[in-house]
């Protein structure tokens, strides 16, 4: 089903007749443009440089040397650093900033830390007190032993992947100066491996402010297409979303699955977002759809952003090699198949692909590059349960008084069904409430989720409307 810039594809249900289209948007083609513009501005090439040259610095452990201009973290962020003001010079919207702060007496901090989140900005039309799209990663890294910081420990899949990527992002937006209505930051976070201090710190200090994060694509392990069974696999990447942590309407708590919710929460939404948005711009590559936080085990930054209220998911490969993950870089006599073999270990960057890295970023740009110029999506959009009736109602209030927005589409699939299945599509309007009577359907049976359309053909995430009066 084409979700982006072209003809609403409605599915026939049953036997209802809803036929529907979006009206030709005369800014679509143009938007379409400044989008492929940024898909094929990057490059496998310099993630393959950044990710040697991070790679290089020895070791990245969140204590390890900051003084050293060769080797540490200290000299990594900096070069980081150094790399997003020289995407800077390129466009005078973005800025690089650093989030610093100083950890003493926590698990897996041995003595006074200080951890540093780098981190650029582009400013959106919006400005300040608009919408923010994350784009992350994280540049610390890890040997076997979580305490060790003076051995080698190359982090190059993990996730010297991601921060190139982020790197990678951040050239291919300023390079092609692409101007987004909400803003687009791109962080390398700190202190990943030492427990998500950095993405903690970061997502609590931006729930403080209340900036309005609208969604995080954090990337943490993107670089290898060899699995550790022997399987490559180049053409997909796994999206992590966790479901609902609680729902509310109003101060009305309301219980997920009781009422089918449960795979309809803002992560979620936000997956089958990047996963329409890639099927649309990248036939060739594949996101599957993983509806849990994260593998088991394991954790990432984007767990920060859901214990914070913010929409987030999890990019990976497809298939981990774990000789090639928080491991001292070794030769080990191993057996495979039967026979004795020697195993290279560690995460170096041999066993990284920038064309697949290049990939994964491409998703990454695609979804953010749509979402930052998409109007927001509907606000206080509830699904009118105050009578028994065949039909299903909707009411949401109209962002932006209607100004730009083209229209929207309740979208609709049955309730086992993982994705969307076919949507309907209601004209804009200027009034400041909406509400729409989808007397076809039955609430009992589908699940919907409402998204906004701008006239440049963009559309926001959907949202799941509550049950309410
Ligand atoms: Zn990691």
């Amino acid at each position: 089903m084409q979700r982006f810039f072209g003809p609403v594809a409605i599915t026939l249900i049953a036997a209802s007749v809803l036929v529907a289209q979006t009206p030709p948007t005369p800014d679509a083609a143009e938007t379409n443009k400044a989008v492929q513009e940024i898909i094929r501005a990057i490059s496998p090439d310099s993630i393959r440089i950044y990710d040697n040259t991070l790679a290089s610095f020895g070791t990245r452990h969140t204590m390890s040397d900051t003084n050293s201009a060769t080797r540490g973290i200290g000299a990594a962020r900096r070069w980081i650093s150094a790399k997003f003001s020289s995407f800077a010079k390129s466009d005078p919207y973005f800025k690089v900033y650093e989030d610093r702060f100083t950890l003493e007496g926590v698990p897996r901090i041995s003595k006074p830390t200080e951890l540093v989140n780098v981190y650029g900005v582009l400013r959106g039309k919006e400005g300040p007190e608009g919408r923010y799209i994350v784009i992350s990663g994280h540049y610390d890294s890890r040997c076997t032993d979580i305490m060790n910081y003076t051995s080698d420990a190359p982090g190059a899949d993990d996730d010297g992947s991601g921060s190139s990527l982020v790197l990678e992002a951040a050239r291919a937006f300023t390079s092609t100066r692409f101007r987004p209505d909400a803003n687009i930051i791109f962080i390398c976070f700190a202190g990943e491996e030492q427990g998500l201090y950095g993405s903690e710190h970061f997502a609590m200090e931006a729930r403080k402010k209340s900036l309005n994060i609208i969604a995080d694509l954090n990337n943490d392990i993107v670089g290898s297409i060899r699995g550790g069974n022997g399987e490559v696999i180049s053409n997909m990447v796994r999206v992590f979303s966790q479901g609902y942590q609680e729902m509310k309407l109003g101060s009305r708590d309301i219980n997920p699955d009781v009422i089918g919710y449960v795979s309809d929460s803002p992560s979620r939404e936000l997956a089958r977002y990047i996963h329409a948005a890639g099927d649309e711009f990248l036939p060739n590559f594949r996101t599957s759809l993983i509806f849990r936080q994260d593998r088991f085990l394991r954790g990432g930054d984007h767990a920060s952003f859901n214990k914070y209220g913010y929409a987030a998911v999890r990019f990976t490969e497809p298939n981990e090699d774990y000789r090639h993950q928080h491991q001292d870089v070794r030769v080990e006599n191993d057996k495979v198949d039967g026979r004795n073999v020697k195993v290279l270990y560690g995460d170096l960057p041999q066993f990284v692909d920038s064309s697949y890295v290049a990939r994964v970023c491409r998703i990454n740009s695609l979804t953010a590059a749509l979402l930052s110029i998409s109007p927001p999506a509907p606000a206080n959009a509830v699904m009118l349960v105050d009578k028994l009736e065949y039909g299903t109602r909707f009411r949401w209030d109209n962002p932006l008084h209607g100004v730009g927005i083209a229209g929207w589409k309740i979208y609709y699939r049955k309730s086992a069904q993982p994705e969307w299945q076919g949507c309907v599509f209601v004209n804009g309007s200027e009034n400041p409430t909406l509400e729409y009577d989808l007397a076809t359907m039955s609430k009992d049976d589908y699940i919907f989720g409402i998204a906004t359309v701008g006239k440049n053909g963009a559309e926001s995430i959907t949202v799941a409307p509550p049950p309410g009066k």
